[in-house]
């Protein structure tokens, strides 16, 4: 199933692209050690080449790829049309991006928050050639609407609002048998999305985040591919629960061929 520094990989609609990343992929966060545990944070460069290695594989130009810096928010920004290779400071902050043309290609980092990938058509069309976005949906970004942002944001840019006309990969990330958190925090969620409401495997309360996407995506008319890899049980993700500075690994969508950034 792997592919590369995939674990994840499909080519929905002709030129367009969504992945998700893996441990063979290496850190993409410049904000996270990358394996150096307590030391700090690991040299730049490697999170430079491990970004650069990733683009060459996408066919995508280095440097070209926009990240964000990712703040638990809600709030959803355009891309700006130039990548992470021609900042001279850190990303916007902000949780999610859209790209109005469907062609700048995105990145959202993550390690048990769920990375969500979003690709469109445009009113009553047959290929995903409308504008596509990401999105980081952690437990805050979720319960505050990053995904109902994102979604009124693709449909502001063109995106058809009929059911099935935006389409979804939420990505591996922490489920709802191994994220446990207070009991408190349970009901917080579940009064806000009843989905998220969970057990541990070990009986303790839990929040199922990847159930709480599904449900608010499916309430919005978006056709969902949920995908079953949980981060903490599975090594080939970054976990920051199970493993806290080993790295982030990303949700991507990029195009390539004509019309391609
Ligand atoms: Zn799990």
């Amino acid at each position: 199933m792997t592919e590369g520094p995939f674990v994840f990989r499909i080519s929905p609609s002709p030129g367009l692209h969504v992945g998700f990343t893996g441990i063979d992929a290496g850190n993409l966060a410049f904000h996270v050690s990358g394996g150096a545990t307590a030391q700090g944070p690991g040299p730049a460069g490697s999170v430079a080449e491990a970004r650069t290695r990733l683009e060459r594989e996408m066919g995508v130009a280095p440097g070209r790829t926009e990240y964000l810096t990712q703040v638990h928010s809600a709030r959803v920004v355009e891309a700006t049309g130039s990548g992470w290779g021609a900042r001279s400071g850190p990303a916007e902050e902000a949780d999610a991006l859209v790209s109005p043309t469907g062609e700048d290609p995105l990145a959202i980092m993550v390690a048990d928050c769920l990375p969500v990938v979003f690709a469109s058509r445009p009113r009553g069309g047959a290929e995903l050639t409308g504008p596509t976005a990401v999105a980081h949906a952690g437990r805050r970004g979720l319960l505050d609407g990053v995904l109902e942002a994102t979604v009124a944001r693709l449909r502001g840019a063109g995106a058809g609002d009929a059911t099935g006309e935006i389409e979804a990969w939420v990505g591996p990330g922490i489920c709802g048998r191994c994220y446990e958190v207070p009991e408190e925090m349970r009901r917080e969620g579940a009064s806000r999305i009843p989905a998220t409401g969970s057990t541990t495997s070990w009986g303790t309360p839990a929040l199922d985040l990847p159930a709480g996407a599904v449900d608010v995506l499916e309430g919005l008319g978006v056709t969902v591919h949920p995908d079953d890899r949980c981060t903490f049980e599975d090594g080939h993700l970054f976990s920051h629960r199970r493993a806290p500075g080993g790295g982030r690994f990303a949700g991507v969508v990029w195009r390539t061929g004509e019309g391609a950034a």
